[in-house]
């Protein structure tokens, strides 16, 4: 599957978002070493700070079928990912997340995303 395959299983999943408040509706696609796509999608709540963004439903729910981190290729997200999730994308040591910024597909690495990051 390419990085754009990869961003277009996000689009499709992006349909199923919980965004009431904001509208914005973003979807994530992770792609396992094994193959597998885990989709995920951001779900809001009245009480704001409460919502998920959908790159971390999507490694949720593949820690949920038993991923862990390094198990994980590539993530699409159909938005820039924010600075919570880009710390999730490192502790999941996933080799690139490709996503749509400003009409562009880009790919980074974790590290490029966020440089020096939290470690136990
Ligand atoms: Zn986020």
């Amino acid at each position: 599957m390419t990085d754009r395959e990869l961003v277009q299983a996000a689009e499709a999943a992006s349909r199923n978002a919980y965004a009431p408040y904001s509208e914005f509706m973003v979807g994530a696609a992770a792609l396992l070493r094994d193959g597998r796509v885990v989709t995920g999608v951001n779900v809001e709540n009245a009480a704001y700070p409460l919502g998920v963004c959908a790159e971390r439903v999507a490694l949720s729910r593949a820690a949920a079928e038993g991923t862990r981190p390094g198990e994980i290729e590539a993530v699409g997200i159909t938005a820039s990912p924010c600075g919570g999730c880009r710390q999730w994308l490192a502790e999941w040591a996933v080799d690139r997340v490709a996503f749509l910024h400003e009409g562009e597909l880009l790919v980074r690495r974790p590290d490029e995303l966020l440089p020096d990051s939290f470690v136990l």
